[in-house]
């Protein structure tokens, strides 16, 4: 099988197929309304993404099914030393790497030199699909970098890792919608996913609610380690984005760029 070409078509059928779905269904189903227009949103963010893109491309990173055939053709990590089944190894790296993300995503959050990165993604003012790709191109190197350290850890199949890949963009896409399910399917996918109405408590502009709720596809982790929440600190009241950052100029390119580099803007008022 073509893992490669298989990893990349898949990639972008389901990123297209869920980014143009969940805008449909935030521009009919729309839970908040934005600050900023969405032209500029829309465009500064698919900007930041290319920039991603194409400073993964540059620095030549292996994607996470190239480590898994790496892994398996030179026979490294626990899989390939311990004999396991297939259906083993799948679930576990399907589990692993999700854990992975959130371990990484609490390291964004508590180390100081990480957070000036992560709080790129955190300082929209607004809230809908395009968060999605909102990622300094640092954030993106260093998470994916994570995902394939273990990879080669686990000596992952490359199965079990184009499966998480596919999980995680699908997840990550739908869980930016500006939108909630109606009560009955979020009620049933809750135990199973963290949903767009979860994520949003993570995007709220107050500091208990950013402490919450950092899984990426399932709430498990959440659960176990005590951040899991399905109550914002101020109910309907709960704003998203930064404080400090509720302006247009949290949209420029340059200012997404060279954000880490500044100290955290204060709150205005
Ligand atoms: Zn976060």
């Amino acid at each position: 099988m073509d893992w490669h070409r298989l990893e990349s078509q898949t990639f972008w059928c389901v990123f297209c197929s869920a980014f143009l779905l969940t805008a449909m269904w935030e521009t009919r189903h729309r839970n908040r309304e934005w600050l900023i227009p969405t032209g500029k949103r829309w465009t500064n963010h698919f900007l930041l993404y290319f920039a991603s893109s194409l400073w993964r491309m540059m620095i030549a990173l292996m994607s996470p099914v190239t480590a898994a055939l790496v892994a398996q053709q030179s026979g490294w990590g626990l899989f390939h030393q311990v004999r396991t089944p297939n259906w083993l190894a799948f679930v576990v790296t399907l589990l692993a790497l999700d854990l992975t993300k959130y371990g990484m995503h609490r390291l964004f959050h508590a180390l100081p030199f990480l957070w000036p990165i992560h709080r790129v993604h955190h300082s929209d003012p607004d809230f809908d699909v395009t968060p999605s790709v909102r990622f300094h191109p640092l954030e993106s190197f260093l998470m994916q970098s994570a995902d394939v350290g273990m990879i080669l850890i686990l000596g992952a199949p490359a199965a079990g890792v184009f499966a998480a890949g596919v999980l995680s963009n699908l997840v990550n896409v739908t869980q930016h919608a500006n939108a909630d399910l109606p009560e009955a399917v979020e009620a049933r996918l809750r135990p199973l996913m963290l949903t767009a109405r979860m994520h949003r408590i993570h995007h709220s502009d107050s500091w208990q609610d950013e402490h919450r709720n950092f899984g990426e596809v399932f709430p498990w982790w959440d659960g176990l380690f005590g951040t899991y929440t399905r109550v914002p600190e101020r109910g309907a009241q709960m704003r998203v984005g930064l404080e400090g950052y509720q302006d247009e100029r949290s949209m420029g390119l340059l200012e997404m760029l060279l954000q880490p580099l500044h100290a955290a803007r204060r709150p205005q008022g």
